[in-house]
């Protein structure tokens, strides 16, 4: 199942989001009820758990200046290992 094509989320795929929304933020450890940033849009198992300002802020944020990623030295993959790692450790 190799789909490029945007989809409708299956159950599986929903649920996983679910629970990495759960997760507290892969890039500065805030908060409990995260956002998903898909790294790429529609393969929703690339979804790392990010706070909305390290996901969207302007300036800290992936999708702004990400200064926070800067500090943090972190890339989109490292935010995903760790949120990977959450899944499966915790
Ligand atoms: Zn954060
Ligand atoms: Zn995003």
């Amino acid at each position: 199942m190799h789909s490029k094509n945007k989809k409708a989320m299956t159950a599986a795929e929903r649920a996983h989001v679910e629970r990495v929304k759960s997760l507290p933020c892969s890039v500065c450890d805030q908060g409990h009820e995260s956002e998903a940033h898909e790294m790429k849009q529609g393969q929703w198992y690339t979804s790392a758990a990010l706070c909305s300002d390290c996901h969207r802020g302007p300036i800290n944020g992936w999708h702004g200046q990400k200064r926070m990623w800067a500090v943090m030295k972190m890339d989109e993959l490292d935010a995903l290992a760790v949120t990977l790692e959450r899944l499966f450790e915790g």
